[in-house]
Formats: C-alpha cells, structure tokens, sequence
C-alpha cells in the first residue's frame, strides 16, 4: 500500500477554531498512527478575506498542540508551493483540459465578476454559456474577453461514495451546480484547487469538516474528469454548544471560547485543549480520557470516529485542564502560570514561588489565579459574622477572646514558618482544651477575610510576612 499523506489545509482567518484543530489533530494522528507523512497547506485562494499575520497564528498553534508537519510552506517535500496563491499558475491548464473533454465551459456571464467562490449561480442550470458553441466561446477567450470557467455537471445521474465516518453517501447531481473552477483573474476556487492540490500532492486520506460533504460529489466528478484515484474521505461531525437553557446548536463563541488562542489566553493549558479535542468526535473505545500526543498516536483509529456531532463541555475541559496542572511539575505550573497571577510590581512578586505552590493542586484554569489570590494583595472587606464556623466551633464570641492571645503568641515567634505559626496555633488549642480547627479558622479569617483561601492560616501569613500578619490581626480585633 502506498504511503498515508494527509493534510491540513487551513484558510488564513486570524484565529484557529477548535473545529479546525481538531481536523488538523486527526489528520496528524491519521498520518503519525500510520507511519505516513503530515502536510500542511495553506488555502488563500478567496484573497477577500485576506487576513495579516493569519499564516502565522497557524505555525503558532500547530507548534504549541504539538502536530508537526513533515511538509509545508516552511518545509519542502518536493510537491511545493504550499501555498495556493503562489501555485496560482498551475491550475488554468487543469481547467482548460476539463473544457477540452467537456467536463468543463467558459461563462462569460457578467454577475460572474462579482461572484464569491462561495455562492452558487443561481441561474447555474440554465446559464446560456453552458450551451454556447465551443468554437465561438473558444473566439471569445482569444479575443481577450473576461470570463470564468464552471464545471459542467451531468445533472441526469445519481452520485455515490464512501466516507470513513458517514458510510455511503448518495445524491442526485440535479442539486449540485456548474460550480466556478476558475475565477477571471485565474485564481481557482477553493472547489478546483483542493482537487488539483490533493492529487498532485499525493494527499491519500481527506481529512476536514461535514461541512465538505455536500460538495464532494463535485469533486469526485472531477477526479473522474481528471482520471485521477479518488482519496479516501474522512468528513468529522460537526462540533456543537450548549446554551444555558440547555439547548444546542453549532458551537459559537456564544458558548464560550471557540478559538485555540482565547482558550489559552483564558488559562487552559494546549496539551489538556488538544487531548480534551481528541475525543470530541473519536472515542478509544475504552473508559479512558487521558492521554498524550504519543499515546494518542499509538490507539488512534479511523475506525474510533463518530458521525454524531460532538458537543463541547467547557465543564469536561476544566476538569481535564485541573488534571493537566496537577500532574505537572510545581516548577513548569509556577513559570506557566506566573503572567496570569499578574504579581508584578506588587509586595507579593518575590513571594510568587510559595504562592504558585499553594495554588498548584488548586487550579482548574490559570484565569481564576488573581480572585484566588486577591486577598493576598488586598485584604476584601468583612464583617465578624464570617468566623461564625460550625464544625470548629468558632464564632464571633469566642474569636474576640481567642485573638489577643493569639496575636502576642504569634508576635513572639521568632522564626516565621508555617510549622512555627501552626504550633503556636496548636499549641494554643491544646491548653485551651478546644479544637484545633477553632484558632485556625479564627486567625485564618482575621489575615484573608475570605472563607476559602489556597493554604491553611501557616502557609498564607508566611507569604504576607509577620508584620502584615500581625498588623491583619489587629484590624480585624477593632471590629469587635
Ligand atoms: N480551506 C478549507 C477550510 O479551511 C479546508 C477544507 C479542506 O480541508 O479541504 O475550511
């Protein structure tokens, strides 16, 4: 058997959807699981929606999923240029030879100018160019009049295929329309180029949304028209969201984040966004949901991938995320976590190793660090109702004549650790024949103000000093 080649072949929009990677993430365990070759293609053939820096986001995020590419604009394989506009000259000799056999007309209708690739002639069928004599159309092109040149569709026959995911696909050419191959300036659409492309670079498996499966009958006629192997398709379900009132539709930044890069900027780690995408849409066929790019590419089937559309559990993904940051190293959460913290040119900036510590085991998604950690900042307002704790037995009462003691016995620690406080606090506890959960949460309110904090009362006042500590005890004593 030949060589699996799959691609993946953006259009340069500025952003990477999560649909995208993931077509991008099949397409290179398709060619990792199966030893084979990982193209990358860029699609900018509708300059319309030229976008700068576009081809740049998708080095960027292809780099930081981790899906290298054996082959692409960066990386030549010997079936370059990898960007569709600069093959640009190419493709007008394919179209021509469609004319020749008759798969294939000039129409030199004048909406034809205005025409996005996208939009179908309404008048497809009955386009008077269709008919026109070969020879005088043939007069027409030489006599330099502008034109575009459609595809012409038997539309008496019935059009069957096979997807990998969707099983046999039937429909009647009578709905598909003599789409634009080439455009007046040359340019092929993206209908004309991703045949051409695919075959000559040697593409064996199609890799991309359910979004193509309407259209691919038209280019299984042309792969016909060409005489070339028709590739195997591999069309994935689409990708779903769920509102609030639990309804679902096509995932929209509606539901949340529907980018790569604003997945990331919100704090969710790329390894636990690409294993998280993994399975939207292909399954192990086992109870597991874990698992690296390596590991990904050793189970990863064809076979595995569902039609159903796929819904997409922000829920399921911070779960996944927390899972990701826990299992990291302390030092790799502390460097990757730092700029979200946004500590700089505050007290706590030298402090931030010990913070990153308490929050490690505690994080979901790195955006939540700054409220995890305000108090640390700036102590929030509070009223004395807050040290009413029913399991510890703490309350306002005994807080007020619990504290003095314990602030002259945390003054007089002479080493600020967090066993040295704690001891005191037990210590405390002890003499006082009352649980120990009591002077904790007593002196763990009176320094944050907050119920839940990262860390018991040791770790948080070694972070904000002795004298911080001491000087959060006395303000909360004058609320008494
Ligand atoms: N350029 C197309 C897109 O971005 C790719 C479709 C394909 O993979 O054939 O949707």
């Amino acid at each position: 058997m030949s060589e699996v080649r799959t691609r993946f072949a953006p259009s340069p929009t500025g952003f990477m959807h999560v649909g995208n990677l993931r077509t991008a993430l099949y397409a290179w365990l398709l060619a990792r699981s199966s030893g084979g070759k990982f193209i990358l293609r860029i699609e900018d053939t509708d300059q319309a929606r030229y976008v700068a820096n576009a081809v740049d986001v998708i080095y960027a995020t292809l780099k930081s999923a981790g899906l290298d590419h054996d082959e692409g604009p960066d990386k030549d394989g010997g079936f370059g240029p990898y960007i569709q506009s600069e093959r640009k000259g190419l493709y007008r000799e394919y179209a021509e030879k469609l004319v020749a056999s008759g798969h294939a007309y000039y129409c030199f209708c004048d909406k034809c100018e205005d025409e996005s690739e996208d939009e179908i002639h309404e008048a497809s069928a009955l386009c008077p160019c269709a008919s026109l004599d070969a020879a005088v159309a043939a007069e027409k092109v030489a006599s330099g009049l502008p034109h575009v040149i459609r595809q012409r569709i038997d539309r008496s026959k019935v059009s069957t295929f096979t997807d990998a995911v969707f099983g046999e696909i039937q429909i009647e050419n009578k709905v598909l329309d003599d789409q634009i191959l080439l455009k007046r300036d040359n340019m092929p659409t993206y209908n004309f180029a991703n045949v051409v492309d695919d075959h000559l670079m040697n593409i064996t498996h199609v890799v991309r949304g359910s979004e193509y499966l309407s259209s691919t009958p038209k280019y299984n006629l042309l792969y016909e028209a060409f005489n070339w192997e028709i590739p195997t398709y591999v069309h994935l379900p689409l990708i779903m969201g769920r509102d609030a009132e639990g309804n679902v539709s096509k995932l929209s930044k509606r539901h949340g984040s529907v980018s790569f890069e604003n997945l990331v900027a919100e704090g969710y780690l790329p390894e636990a966004i690409v294993n998280y995408i993994a399975l939207l849409g292909w399954s192990p066929k086992s109870d597991r949901e874990i698992f690296t790019l390596p590991e990904l590419s050793e189970v990863f089937k064809i076979s595995g991938l569902n039609k159903s559309p796929a819904v997409f559990d922000y829920d399921k993904l911070r779960w996944m995320n927390s899972e990701y940051i826990k299992a990291m190293p302390l030092e790799k959460f502390a460097a990757c976590a730092e700029s979200f913290a946004k500590l700089s040119g505050t007290v706590l900036a030298d402090k931030w190793e010990k913070i990153a510590a308490l929050l490690h085991g505690r994080t979901e998604v790195l955006s939540e660090i700054p409220e995890k950690i305000a108090f640390l900042v700036e102590q929030p307002e509070y009223t004395v109702e807050l040290f009413n704790h029913k399991k510890s037995k703490s309350d306002p009462e005994n807080t007020k004549s619990d504290l003095p003691e314990l602030r002259a016995r945390l003054a007089g620690v002479a080493e600020w650790t967090p066993e040295n406080i704690s001891a005191v606090l037990s210590s405390f506890a002890a003499e006082k024949e009352i649980k120990a959960g009591r002077p904790m949460w007593q002196v763990r309110i009176a320094v944050s103000g907050c119920a839940v904090t990262p860390g018991g009362p040791g770790e948080i006042m070694e972070i904000l000093g002795k004298e911080e500590s001491l000087r959060r005890i006395d303000q909360a004593l004058l609320k008494f």
